[in-house]
Order: C-alpha cells, then structure tokens, then sequence
C-alpha cells in the first residue's frame, strides 16, 4: 500500500487544513515534555509567533530510566488542547500504549509512534484502525525495509495518513547522540508515495547542530521539520541539551523557508 509503484502521485495527508506531502514545507516546533499548561501555552506562542504550522509536546515519555519524569499523562494532553486552543496550533503527540488510543483519538492532531515503539505491531495495528494522522518514527536500529514495512501494518488496516520521520539511527559513532540518515529521504520518495519529515532534535542531541542538519534535510527534499523548542532549555525537564530557544527557532525557519523557495 506505501508502494510507489501502485500509487504514482503523492500522498498528502491533510492535517487541520495544514497539508504535509505538499508544495510547501511543515513545520512542528515544542518542547520535548509537556511541563505545565502555562509552559505549554507559553511556548505554543512562542513557536507561532516564529512561524510553525504545529506544535509538539510529549505527555508520555519513553524515557531510558524508570527513574526519569515519564510525562504528564492525560493532564499534559489536556494542556495541549488548551494550547492548541490558545493559538490554533494542531499538535502532535507520542501514543505508547493502546489504552490511550481513544484520549489521542479525541484530543490530539496527529499520533507520533516513537522510535522505540516502530515495531510494536499491534500498536501499529490499533493506530491502522483510526483515520488519525500517523507520524512513524524510524526505530533506532531499524533498516529502511522494517520501517516501510511498518508504515504498511498501519495501512493495512485501513488508515493512509502515514508520515515518515528519521529521527537518526545507532552507529559506531557517539560524538552525536544518533546519525541522522539524509539518505532516506530520495529512498523513501522513490520507494514510497509518502511525506517524510525530519527531527533533527533527537539526531544530533546538540542545539547546536540543529540548524545544519535542518538546512540539509530541506535541500535534499524533506516535507518538513519537526525540531523541539524551550524557552529555558537549561531547565527543560528532557532534552534541554538538544532544545533551541525561540530566537533561534526563527531564525531557522526563515532560513529553511528560503532554501525550500529554492529547490
Ligand atoms: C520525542 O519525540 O521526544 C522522542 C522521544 O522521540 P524518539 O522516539 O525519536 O526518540
Ligand atoms: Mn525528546
């Protein structure tokens, strides 16, 4: 069903009259946890005020540690509506677990299936069975081959609305936290009638590295960025490190829109 060869033209999946697969590149800014409704109405703001079409926020968290804040719950996805209510914003959200379908289903603009749950298939299924946007993480070890594999378990079961996002898989190299994989994004267009977009973010695990790789991705043909923003990234309760500010959020975008005027 991903297949380009029956299936010539492009896939746009049409979220809230934001189109992603289109002429013009999505963007999705927000920090990586939901913290509070005043931070997430807070930065929602912001990220508009510098040009995003949606806002991310996580409210379950698949973190490392059992020990580390593990996300807001249903109160951090109540947040979000309320920021989405502030500002117009659609968001996007992480599902982990299939009894939270109905809540993402109600509440949320497009379902993210994190890197660690690419091949939870009967997560995957449950998410086939709505007609819910779906952005399908690459796993972290993942080949090109399982991911399109897994976007087909999704639409099998009746759901098209898949959007690719490489996230950077595991190499040798440890300098960044992960190896954002360029290549995919010709790959997945030829092998694929579906947008792909990229998160930056948790590739590179450094702000700093942000805007190369986000300039890149644009220029090789991405449909868009999904890149996480803090006002105090020094304090973010995940992923400071990797966070930029909203000054440079903007900055970026203007950046990202001319070189897409371009290509
Ligand atoms: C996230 O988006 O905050 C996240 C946990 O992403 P990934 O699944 O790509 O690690
Ligand atoms: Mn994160």
């Amino acid at each position: 069903l991903a297949n380009r060869m029956f299936h010539p033209e492009d896939t746009i999946v049409n979220v809230d009259g934001i189109l992603i697969g289109g002429k013009k590149i999505v963007l999705i800014g927000g920090p990586c946890s939901v913290e509070s409704e005043e931070q997430i109405v807070r930065i929602a703001k912001e990220v508009k005020e510098a040009g995003a079409d949606m806002l991310r926020g996580g409210a379950y968290k698949p973190r490392t540690s059992p020990y580390a804040f593990q996300g807001l719950g249903t109160e951090g996805v109540l947040d979000l509506v309320k920021a989405k209510e502030a500002t117009s914003l659609p968001v996007v959200s992480e599902l982990m677990s299939i009894d939270k379908l109905d809540e993402f289903v109600q509440y949320v603009d497009i379902i993210q299936i994190g890197a660690r749950n690419m091949q939870n298939f009967d997560l995957l299924k449950a998410v086939g069975r709505t007609k819910k946007p779906v952005l399908l993480k690459r796993g972290l070890c993942n080949t090109i081959e399982e991911w399109i594999m897994a976007a087909e378990y999704i639409m099998a079961e009746g759901n098209p609305n898949v959007i690719f996002c490489e996230r950077g898989i595991r190499t040798f190299e440890t300098y960044t936290r992960n190896t954002l994989d360029l290549a995919v994004i010709p790959i997945i267009k030829e092998r694929t009638h579906l947008p792909i977009i990229i998160d930056p973010s948790h590739a590179a695990g450094d702000y700093k590295l942000i805007e190369s790789l986000s300039l890149a991705a644009i220029a090789a043909g991405a449909d868009g960025l999904i890149i996480e923003v803090h006002d105090d990234p020094e304090n973010a309760w995940s992923d400071g490190a990797q966070s930029l500010k909203p000054a440079k959020f903007n900055d970026l975008i203007a950046k990202g829109k001319a070189i897409a005027h371009v290509i």
